[in-house]
């Protein structure tokens, strides 16, 4: 064993072993990282070496317990070296926001992109754009002539920081390829493959860093999934336009052979149920999703003219008043979710369903039925411990689950941060690029 390839392999993924140690239980001691990682005193030694020459963990200048010298000197993140800037394309926006190693918001921008439905150019010109807004505005905060009343800028970063990952979340299938192709995207009107991360690279000269592109229920699950403390498995099912979702297991987003999986609301619910758009016969969305419910409830009309979130709340006030209709339509769509989320159960035994979006508004409504439904197998299954809970992030998780991710991979794998400029000469090759 042990070819060159390997070692260097190897010392990659030691080298991200102890940052995460770092990053998670820092400030800390070297001893305190050989004893957590099992590497030996003399490699975490090295490794710290490298991540200091990085930028990525410095060394406190106080010396803890009273003692002289190294052994004492505690070691912690620097998390504004290297900066990650996070797209969710919506209908009519581009949401941005630039975030640091420790998941903290530097700078955020919603803007509308105006793409033209059909041409994914379009989408990928205004990204750039985006991305490019947000490169600026982090290199002006952190240089000192930094101009005054950079408004969205909620903390600067330091001068040494360098962008390192961008991540596009946007709805739509994207398959596990080297490229994170999209395959469709019906509310763009792409209706074929889209490789977005190419078309965005083509339009960032200069900008040599990943790029991602993510499924945003997808980026959402992932969110959700970092936001508990139980982490092992979780699956997403989350109303906003129809029903979307994620399936996260052992910290990793299931995106399928096709990329299509993680889509609940396409999970049929009845036999010979109505034709879905999909092609597909009584799937949960036409039970569930949130033009059915409020169809259902009598805020139809309002959905038309007012949109979802002022129907949803004309719902929420209507089912706190009692009403019977609402209580009718939102017992409908429980009884439905309480089947998907039984049939979810049976095939990934997750120990956590969330329910997200406008699901997390009716909760309280639906949480007694869907209980109702999974009593059953939770009485025959001594000890299945199934958590359904409403979503704790509300409509941020996207972005935070984009950011989520930046954070993670290169947390995981930080020899992609350039190591600092020494006597003037920046040496900015990553390590095993
Ligand atoms: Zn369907």
């Amino acid at each position: 064993m042990g070819s060159p390839q390997d070692s260097a392999a190897v010392r990659r993924r030691n080298l991200g072993l102890v940052l995460r140690h770092i990053a998670a239980a820092g400030p800390c001691a070297r001893t305190e990282i050989a004893a957590a990682t099992g590497l030996a005193h003399g490699s975490v030694t090295a490794l710290v070496g490298d991540l200091v020459e990085r930028g990525l963990v410095r060394e406190d200048d106080a010396v803890r317990g009273g003692g002289r010298g190294r052994p004492g000197r505690p070691l912690r993140l620097a998390p504004r070296r290297a900066l990650s800037v996070a797209v969710q394309i919506t209908s009519e926006q581009l949401r941005v926001v630039v975030a640091d190693l420790a998941g903290e918001i530097v700078w955020r921008e919603s803007a509308a992109h105006h793409a033209v439905p059909g041409r994914p150019e379009s989408m990928a010109d205004a990204v750039a754009a985006a991305v490019r807004r947000a490169e600026n505005a982090s290199e002006s905060m952190a240089s000192p002539g930094r101009p005054a009343g950079v408004p969205t800028a909620l903390a600067g970063p330091a001068a040494n920081s360098v962008l390192v990952r961008i991540v596009i979340a946007m709805a739509g299938p994207v398959r596990d390829d080297a490229a994170q192709t999209v395959m469709a995207a019906a509310d763009f009107g792409w209706l074929g493959p889209v490789r977005l991360g190419e078309l965005v690279g083509e339009r960032l000269p200069g900008v040599d860093c990943p790029i991602d592109v993510v499924n945003d229920g997808n980026a959402a699950a992932f969110a959700e999934y970092h936001a508990r403390e139980r982490r092992r498995g979780l699956v997403l099912i989350e109303a906003g336009t129809g029903i979307g979702g994620g399936v996260v297991l052992h910290g990793r987003i299931q995106v399928g052979s096709h990329g299509i999986a993680g889509e609940p609301g396409h999970m049929p619910v009845a036999l010979d149920g109505p034709l879905c758009l999909c092609g597909a016969r009584g799937c949960l969305v036409l039970y569930a999703g949130p033009e059915a419910v409020l169809g259902a409830a009598g805020f139809g009309e309002v959905l038309a003219r007012e949109g979802l979130e002022a129907a949803s709340g004309r719902l929420v006030e209507a089912l706190t008043a009692g009403d019977a209709r609402a209580l009718a339509a939102v017992a409908t769509a429980a009884r439905a979710l309480g089947a998907v989320i039984t049939a979810i159960t049976a095939l990934l035994d997750v120990d956590e369903i969330v329910l997200g979006g406008l699901l997390a508004q009716w909760f309280p409504w639906l949480s007694p039925t869907i209980e109702a439904r999974l009593a059953g197998r939770r009485a025959l299954a001594r000890g299945l411990d199934i958590g359904i809970a409403p979503g704790v992030l509300g409509a941020e998780a996207m972005l935070v689950g984009a950011i989520e991710f930046a954070r993670r991979t290169v947390l995981s794998d930080p020899a992609t941060v350039p190591q600092l400029a020494v006597g003037g000469r920046r040496a900015n090759t990553p390590a095993g690029a």
